[in-house]
């Protein structure tokens, strides 16, 4: 790396973390996608216009994710800019558990309000149609965003990681739940059981019901991961009957 120069180190991060999140992206929405049509079959029928393009528009914002991840990525292994750290005694144990909470929930609150600006008309048109423009949406649909869209989302964990420190494994659990919610909140169908969709924990959770519901009737459920934000703001209308029913 010493040889390489800053400018070429950076450019090489950003390209791998560009490959990586596309890949990530094609690997984990094929893998549910294919467990759609197992357990739903023929649920995608006649979706494949719209698939082609929610692969498109994903594969737009892979590069969008990666550079910022990358330049980070780079900057910590160069320069230590961030507060990822290796040792888990670095900090109490009890931050590894609190650290993924803490991310989860800076991140959801993040979400829910530029999700909402998003939805302000002329913000809607620009920057969140794209992602609408899935009706219903795909396991495909989870990065399908318009580029400023994609933005929004792609500076928060390179932030975080500069802020909020994090153990590197802690880290992998946040992406990994980031990464599986964002796609089977759009499946088109409810993998949790009833039993949980339904319970008083519940009631504070994001799963496939409550945010296909936002894109049945828009307006409402802006949330990400929870729903205190939707609860306080009084844009909760609850989970998506044509799921409910089921
Ligand atoms: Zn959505
Ligand atoms: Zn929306």
């Amino acid at each position: 790396m010493a040889t390489d120069g800053p400018p070429l180190a950076v450019l090489v991060s950003a390209c791998a973390m560009t490959a990586i999140v596309g890949l990530r992206y094609l690997a984990t929405s094929g893998l549910f996608a294919w467990i759609t049509s197992r357990v739903r079959p023929g649920h995608y029928t006649g979706l494949h216009g719209q698939i082609r393009k929610e692969i498109g528009w994903s594969l737009a914002s892979a590069a969008i994710y990666g550079i910022p991840a990358g330049v980070v990525a780079w900057g910590w292994q160069e320069h230590g800019w961030t507060r990822i750290y290796t040792d888990v005694h670095t900090y109490p144990l009890w931050w590894l558990p609190a650290s993924v909470l803490a991310y989860l929930l800076l991140h959801d609150a993040w979400f829910y309000w530029t999700h909402r600006w998003m939805h302000e008309p002329r913000v809607f048109r620009i920057a969140h149609a794209v992602h609408h423009a899935s009706r219903p949406p795909t396991a495909w649909a989870a990065m399908s965003f318009h580029p400023i869209e994609a933005l929004t989302g792609a500076v928060v964990i390179p932030a975080l990681v500069l802020l909020v420190p994090i153990h590197v494994g802690a880290l992998g659990i946040v992406l990994t739940i980031m990464t599986v919610m964002g796609i089977t909140n759009h499946m088109g169908w409810e993998m949790f059981p009833r039993t949980l969709v339904h319970s008083r924990l519940g009631r504070w959770l994001i799963t496939a019901s409550h945010h296909q519901r936002h894109h049945e009737s828009y307006r409402c459920n802006y949330g990400l991961y929870f729903r205190h934000w939707d609860h306080l703001c009084g844009t909760d209308t609850g989970l998506s009957e044509a799921f409910s029913s089921r």
